[in-house]
Order: C-alpha cells, then structure tokens, then sequence
C-alpha cells in the first residue's frame, strides 16, 4: 500500500500531506470519523511517510527503503501501535506504561517516535487526563496519533490541543472499483454489494459470495410469503435457521437488518425514490412488483412491526424465535 493509493479522503490525504512538505507536522493528531474507512491505515502509511529514509520529493509511492519496510510489517521500532482488542476500556495504567513513559525515550533509528491509538475513545477518564499531560509537553521527536470513530468521547482539552483529521465515507465508485478487483464477489452482485458496505472500506472487504447468495435467497423468499401460504413461511424459517433451538443473536441480527433493507427498499420504490438508492438493485423488477400491492401506510405499519419485534428480543428479552414467528406472520399480511 502507498499514500497515495488509499481509497477516498483526498482532502484529508492533501493536509496531511501538505503538513510534511511545509514542515509542520504537529505532534498530535486525531483521526476522526466512521470506522471502516481505513483510518488505521492513513496513520501507518502517514507514519512511513514521516519516518522514510528517502527525502518526500524523491520519493517513490511504493518505498521500499528499511524504514518504510519496517513498519509495513509492523516491527519498526519506532512506530508503536497500540491496540486494546477485547476490552472495553484502556485504563490510565496502560497510558502510562505503553504511552507515556516510552514517549519521552530517544527515537532508536529515526527521526520521530510515532504512537499510534487505535479506538481513542475508549480511554476512560482517569486515562484521557494522564494523556492530557503527555499533551501539554510534547517532546519535540514524538507523534502521536489518536484514532477514533466517536471523538464526543474524547475531553475537550486534548481535542484543543490535537490537529483533527476528518475522514467520511468512501464514495459508492470508488468502492465498486475497489470489489471490481476482489474475486471472491460476482459481477452481477456488484452494486448490493457496493450498497451493503455503505461507504465502509471494512465492510466491503468482509463481505463474500456466500454471504451475498443468502441475502438474496432471503430477500426473495420474503418477496413470496403470503399468510395463506404458511409452507412459504415455514421454509423461510429453515432458510434463515430459526428453525433450530438455539439462534445465535448475532445471526439474527444479520436477518433483521436483511429484512430492515427489504422494507426500506419498498418504501424507496414506492415513494418513487432514486432507483440507486436501493439496496437489493439486482432485484428491483420483483420489489416493484411486490411495492405496486402494497399501499405506502401498510409498508410503513411493516416496518414499525420490525421495529418494536427487534425492541422485544433486545430490550424485553422476548422469546427469540417466537418474536419472529410472530413478525412473519405480520410481515407477510
Ligand atoms: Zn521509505
């Protein structure tokens, strides 16, 4: 990967960019937007550029000099990146231990020590003041960079005190592009799939064939129930295993959000909405269909029934399978 080469953020890429040229780079940075568009990966390629052995004018986009090499592969001794995978909060020990007493050493090989925050927002209190303080007196061979997706969750003073980087959405082409090289995703499924990742890069990447065939089985299989076709009904059961004792909630939050697309596509046909606004565009043709029997009040009564189905299982801990049971019955009048 190169600078250059990351998807989408062109105005954030240029400031950053801009920011090394002119020399001023500033110690701190926040990285700041939804996760899934590669903010993590702005930081690493930003820390190469920072760090590269080869003078920025001289620069190839793909450097390979020993730097750049190093913390491609993440063992630069320099470039620290610090992630808290599985737990809930960083805690003011762990500032102090991997943050700061390790900022004020000496870089080992290059000019800038270079801390990267992964979920920033995750420091609790205690641990976004002992922060504070790194931040108040910067060493001069240090930057760090704080990533996060929720920056409201970060105090006032630090964000005053860091250079914020807004980062958004990738553009629906240039994530098409992006899938148009990923094999594992048919041609045909192209545009849901551009739809399914909305704008995550992340998203994107973890979607597959298979993933994609079942949405659109279930889609199509909510297109055909019918209350006097209960067999209809029971095979979606099966179709989406609700049929087993157990359902995995993480599963069933898969299915509610395939039949949340389903009905927000309706409702986009109906009211005569932008037609690349749905997601299911591979099957608009039976969506219409289905939308031209269906009065716009009814859609809408569908999708408060989904609503208030999901507040049951989540909220009011209703009978996982019965709730859906019931839902379909509904969904399908
Ligand atoms: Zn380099």
């Amino acid at each position: 990967m190169a600078f250059n080469k990351l998807l989408g953020n062109d105005t954030s890429k240029e400031i950053l960019l801009n920011s090394l040229k002119e020399g001023r780079l500033s110690h701190s940075y926040i990285f700041s937007g939804p996760s899934g568009v590669g903010k993590k990966l702005f930081a690493i390629e930003f820390a190469k550029l920072i760090n590269c052995n080869i003078d920025l004018k001289d620069r190839q986009e793909d450097c390979n000099c020993s730097s750049c090499s190093k913390i491609e592969k993440m063992i630069h001794p320099d470039v620290i990146l610090l992630e808290y995978e599985g737990e809930k909060t960083i805690k003011v020990d762990q500032v102090r231990s991997d943050l700061e007493e390790k900022v004020f050493l000496s870089p080992f090989e290059s000019h800038y020590k270079i801390f990267i925050l992964d979920d920033a927002e995750r420091m609790n209190i205690n641990a976004q003041n002992a922060f504070l303080k790194t931040l108040e007196e910067p060493p001069t061979d240090s930057v760090i960079i704080l990533v996060t997706q929720s920056i409201n969750f970060i105090i006032p003073t630090i964000k005053s005190r860091c250079q914020i980087i807004n980062f958004s959405h990738i553009e629906d082409n240039d994530i098409k592009s992006m899938l148009l090289e990923n094999p594992s995703i048919d041609e045909k499924n192209i545009e849901t799939a551009v739809k399914l990742s909305r704008g995550s890069i992340g998203k994107a990447l973890n979607l597959d064939k298979e993933q994609i065939d079942f949405r659109n089985s279930v889609t199509k299989k909510l297109n055909s129930i019918r209350p006097d076709k209960p067999t209809e009904i029971f095979s979606l059961y099966e179709m989406v295993g609700l049929d087993s004792k157990d359902i995995n909630p993480d599963h069933l939050k898969y299915v509610f959000g395939i039949i949340s697309d389903w009905l927000r596509d309706l409702i986009l046909i109906k009211i005569k909405f932008e037609s690349n606004s749905i997601v299911n565009d591979s099957m608009y043709t039976e969506l219409a269909e289905y939308a031209s029997g269906k009065s716009l009040g009814s859609l809408l009564k569908k999708q408060g029934q989904l609503e208030s189905s999901w507040h049951g299982i989540t909220v009011l801990n209703a009978n996982r399978k019965l709730a859906f049971e019931d839902l379909m019955i509904k969904l399908s009048a």
